[in-house]
């Protein structure tokens, strides 16, 4: 019997490219969109077949690239191939990723329609010079517009994507970006720091020295107000970059993300995407037109493994033990529970990784709490990557 998986679908469309952005997304290909859903439902049936419609999914997550170029007759159409190939369980989260320059109410209330139940808007800042910068094609009005749109057409599982570090941002300017956030009183917030990126326009103006390279105390000192803003206004942080608000009749925290850092299966589809199932990583080739391609002319329902899989790696046991202690620790409460990790592998991390975790709770690094849960102490979090590298070899 399989594990319960997550189903990861990527749409790498977007009107224009942001200046920051090195996802694997496109600008003015638009025209292939159908020529794409076709393939893309292509392989949501080759991986329905391969496990004989029985997968059992906890959670579909659309995102992109910008999901909300597409008509809502597309998304329709996917679902259905997604109900008709997997079993879907009761309640599980449905997500989309939306960018606020893309929506209407009528729009969304299709969305709602369809079966979304949670919609996460790339908000980002609500300064207009940095929106500028970033190269979003929204306005701050327009992410208001479409939040309350959102709500009026009846979502109830609302996230933003917020962004600081930005070349010359003040911290009172974050904290305006963070205040007309909490303004729009959403289930979620997601922080994440500007990175630099080879590749970008952004990368160039800094080269170039047109715009000033984020200073990365400042950073630091963003996501501190960050935390005390957020957790004042109602809201808990559950991974270092992710809040929700907590109500006891129902887990705002994103399930999708949560199998990622609990280390648990997905399939993730299109384009570019990555997953994880029956312990193997698995990369698909990045280019539409590729994708297209391969898939166009290969005898599906005689692969062995899916045409558009570029790279194949087997997990062994050692590594998704180390895999799991890296994601199990962003996330701050929960961490890594050592019940769950013999359980599941048959060996306690305090053996397996018995030196980099004596070495990390000397340095006040991590914590081991109820004899059972391994985290980050508060003061680790800005530093997470130095304590993850801890576990690669
Ligand atoms: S909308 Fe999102 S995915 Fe598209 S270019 Fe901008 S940041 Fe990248």
């Amino acid at each position: 019997m399989n594990d319960a998986h997550s189903v990861y679908l990527h749409i790498p469309f977007c009107q224009k490219r942001c200046s920051y952005c090195d996802f694997n997304t496109f600008s003015g290909l638009n025209h292939l969109i159908p020529a794409y859903i076709h393939q893309l439902k292509k392989e949501i049936s080759y991986y329905g077949k391969k496990f004989s419609k029985e997968l059992p999914v906890k959670t579909i997550f659309f995102g992109g690239g910008t999901p909300t170029l597409m008509e809502g007759k597309l998304f329709k159409s996917l679902m259905e191939e997604i109900f008709d190939n997997f079993r879907i369980l009761p309640n599980a989260e449905i997500s989309l990723e939306a960018n606020p320059g893309t929506v209407t109410l009528e729009y969304l209330q299709n969305l709602l329609g369809i079966g979304f139940n949670r919609i996460s808007f790339g908000l980002q800042t609500s300064n207009p010079v940095y929106l500028e910068l970033l190269g979003r094609i929204h306005d701050h009005y327009q992410s208001i517009q479409a939040i309350q749109w959102a709500k009026q057409a009846g979502f109830r599982n609302i996230n933003l994507d917020l962004i600081y570090g930005l070349p010359g941002q003040t911290v009172d300017d974050w904290k305006k970006t963070l205040e007309n956030g909490l303004n729009l009183s959403t289930q979620h917030i997601s922080l994440y720091a500007l990175g630099i990126e080879e590749n970008t326009p952004l990368h160039d103006w800094v080269e170039k020295g047109m715009v000033e390279n984020p200073d990365s105390d400042l950073a630091a000192e963003m996501y501190e107000l960050a935390d005390q803003l957020l957790l004042e206004n109602g809201l808990e942080c559950y991974e270092i970059s992710n809040y929700y608000k907590v109500d006891e009749n129902f887990d705002y925290r994103c399930q999708h993300n949560l199998q990622y850092w609990r280390n648990q299966p997905y399939l993730g589809l299109g384009a570019g995407a990555h997953g994880y199932s029956n312990d193997v990583r698995y990369e698909n080739v990045n280019g539409i037109m590729e994708y297209i391609n391969l898939q166009k002319d290969a005898n599906l329902s005689s692969a062995l493994k899916s045409p558009v899989v570029k790279v194949l790696t087997e997990i062994d046991l050692f590594t998704a033990m180390q895999e799991t202690m890296m994601v199990g620790l962003r996330l701050v409460s929960e961490g890594v529970s050592i019940l769950e990790f013999t359980k599941r592998f048959s060996a306690s991390p305090l053996e397996i990784f018995a030196k980099e975790i004596d070495l990390l709770v000397n340095n006040h690094l991590l914590e081991i709490v109820d004899g059972d849960i391994i985290r980050l102490t508060k003061n680790a979090r800005l530093l997470g990557n130095q304590v993850f590298l801890q576990f690669v070899d």
